[in-house]
C-alpha cells in the first residue's frame, strides 16, 4: 500500500480564524520547494516513484454534506491501495476520515499530537466542530485507544471528558521528553501542527505556547513503532506564514510520516 497525499481542503468548523483550507496546495509547494530535497532524514526519496502517490484534492460540493465527502474520500484512496496521508483542513476532518478507516481495517489507535485535546462535547453549538473529532470517535466506538501527547490547554470539561472516554493524555507539563507508549494496531496517526511551539510554527490559527520543539516531535516520529494505517497532518493556516517557515515544517513532516509508513508496513 503506497503512502497517498489526499487534500482535504474544508475549514468551514474552524472556531477562531478560517484558512486551513489553504494548507493542501501550499504543503505540496513546500514539499517541491528549490530550498530542500525530497530525501527523509533516514535515506528515502519520497520522490522517487512508488515512494508517494497523490490522490489530489477532495471538491466540495453544496449538494453534499461534508462528512460524506471526506468519508467518501479516504474510502477512494483504500480502494485504490493507498494508505491515506491526508493533509487537512481543519481537525474537523479527522472524524469522518476515521470513520473510513475503521470500516475498512477495524476499530483504530489514535496516537494524536496536538496542544488541544479537541474533546468537546460541542464548541459554540457545533458538535462537528474542529474543537470536538476525538469526542465524535469515541462515542461512536471508532478506536479502542486513543493516545494524546503535547496537550497544553485543557479545561474543566475536557478534563471530565478525557475521565469519561479513558482517553491517555499526555500533557506538556508532565512530558518527560520520552515517547510515552507502545502500540498494537491498526494505528491512526492525526497530527496537529500546532502541537509544536508557536516558535516554530507561526502558520496556526490557535498558537500556544510551551509547545514542543521541531526536533521532538520529528524524534517521536522517527522512534515510532506499530503498524500504521493513515495518518493526517492538520491546522496548518498558510494566510499566518508568509515565509511559508511552517509550509516547510510541514512538508518536512509530510517526509517523516512516509518514512514512518515505510518502517511500519
Ligand atoms: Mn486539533
Ligand atoms: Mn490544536
Amino acid at each position: 500500500m503506497i503512502p497517498t497525499l489526499l487534500g482535504v481542503p474544508f475549514d468551514a468548523t474552524s472556531s477562531f480564524q478560517r484558512g486551513a483550507a489553504l494548507a493542501p496546495p501550499a504543503i505540496r509547494e513546500s514539499l517541491r520547494r528549490a530550498s530542500s530535497n525530497s530525501w527523509t532524514e533516514d535515506g528515502i526519496d519520497v520522490a522517487e516513484p512508488g515512494r508517494l502517490a497523490d490522490a489530489g484534492d477532495l471538491a466540495f460540493p453544496p449538494d453534499r454534506f461534508w462528512t460524506e465527502v471526506v468519508e467518501h474520500g479516504v474510502t477512494r484512496v483504500l480502494d485504490q491501495g493507498g494508505r491515506p496521508l491526508i493533509l487537512g483542513g481543519d481537525h474537523a476532518i479527522t472524524f469522518p476520515a476515521v470513520k473510513a478507516i475503521a470500516a475498512r481495517h477495524g476499530k483504530v489507535e489514535i496516537l494524536h499530537f496536538d496542544a488541544h485535546g479537541d474533546l468537546y462535547d460541542s464548541y459554540e453549538g457545533e458538535r462537528l466542530s474542529h474543537a470536538c473529532p476525538f469526542a465524535r470517535i469515541m462515542e461512536a466506538g471508532l478506536a479502542t485507544r486513543l493516545v494524546q501527547v503535547g496537550i497544553r490547554t485543557l479545561t474543566a470539561h475536557q478534563r471530565a471528558q478525557i475521565e469519561r472516554f479513558g482517553v491517555e493524555t499526555h500533557e506538556m507539563r508532565t512530558w518527560e521528553g520520552a515517547f510515552p507508549v507502545r502500540l498494537v494496531g491498526p494505528v491512526y496517526l492525526s497530527l496537529d501542527l500546532d502541537v509544536l511551539d508557536p516558535a516554530f510554527v507561526p502558520g496556526i490559527s490557535h498558537p500556544e505556547p510551551g509547545g514542543l520543539s521541531v526536533r521532538e516531535l520529528t524524534a517521536m516520529i522517527q522512534k515510532f513503532e506499530g503498524p500504521i494505517v493513515a495518518a493526517d497532518l492538520v491546522e496548518y493556516n498558510p494566510l499566518n506564514d508568509p515565509s511559508p517557515r511552517t509550509g516547510l515544517v510541514a512538508a518536512k513532516l509530510v517526509k517523516e510520516l512516509v518514512a514512518a509508513f515505510e518502517r511500519n508496513r
